[in-house]
């Protein structure tokens, strides 16, 4: 059987606890309209355009993105960090993209770890069957689970589909005793709201078990020439920086209300 992955980094430090090597699936059923992996959404190996400029002239050339691995290949690939995992109390993070959309080759993957005493996390936007998460739940220690706007008129709006599931496994996951953090994408304009925030927080609160803590994500737009370079609509050039005060404000309210932030 094999996987398809767009990258593989080592020494993660913000996708989890302790040094991880985070694996990233190709293919993913959300476009959030901020995306800075879009090279990441497509479920199939595609070209990237990339530039070089040497002595004034500028040099193109296409890149392939996206590689067919076997369970054995990556897990070849986790097993050199391991030192530095362990050490640091660290572990395997599986992101994308969307790693649920390819549950077999995921399963398979935590399975490994599991036999072999690494800790595993799971970096999902939630749009999955509750099926598929309730088949990976033993074998994932910490779910990274990313809320995003919480009316669904505008949720379909900005990632093209209803977060209804995505509520409904999340309410899945915890009432399973899951270990979860929530990641929310802090988008200007798009989630950033203070009425979307309070949704937000009110969900979060009335959640089964041990209350989650979040990880803010402010908004960068350093992927912003990736989407002409992939020939994609590239609407994040329309989104404002972040304004600081805003954020604060953010992270105050999350507070406030007895859930801690995660730098
Ligand atoms: S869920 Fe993540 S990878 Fe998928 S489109 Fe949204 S930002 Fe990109």
């Amino acid at each position: 059987m094999k996987g398809l992955i767009f990258d593989i980094r080592r020494f993660t430090i913000h996708d989890g606890p302790g040094i991880r090597t985070t694996i990233f699936f190709k293919g993913c059923p959300l476009r959030c309209i901020w995306c800075h992996n879009p090279e990441s959404q497509r479920p199939e190996i595609e070209a990237i355009e990339t530039e070089t400029r040497l002595d004034g002239r500028e040099f193109k050339k296409k890149l392939s993105v996206g590689q067919l691995m076997t369970v054995e290949e990556v897990f070849k690939e986790i097993k050199k960090d391991r030192i530095f995992s362990e050490e640091s109390h660290g572990g395997v993070t599986f992101s994308g993209g969307e790693p649920m959309m390819q549950i077999v080759f995921l399963k398979n993957l935590l399975e490994r770890c599991v036999a072999e005493g690494i800790h595993t996390t799971v970096d999902t936007c939630g749009y999955a069957t509750p099926e598929n998460y309730t088949d990976i739940a033993a074998q994932t220690n910490l779910f990274l689970y990313d809320l995003k706007q919480m009316d669904d008129q505008l949720h379909r709006k900005i990632t093209g589909k209803s977060n209804a599931i995505i509520l409904d496994n999340l309410k899945t996951l915890a009432s399973l005793g899951k270990e979860i953090v929530i990641r929310f994408p802090f988008i200007p304009g798009l989630t950033s709201g203070t009425e979307n925030v309070k949704a937000m927080i009110q969900f979060i609160k009335k959640l089964p078990g041990d209350l989650p803590s979040v990880q803010i994500l402010p908004y960068h737009s350093l992927a912003n020439n990736k989407y002409e370079r992939l020939q994609m609509l590239n609407e994040i050039r329309n989104i404002p920086e972040v304004d600081q005060e805003d954020l604060l404000r953010t992270q105050k309210l999350f507070r406030k209300a007895g859930i801690s932030i995660l730098s």
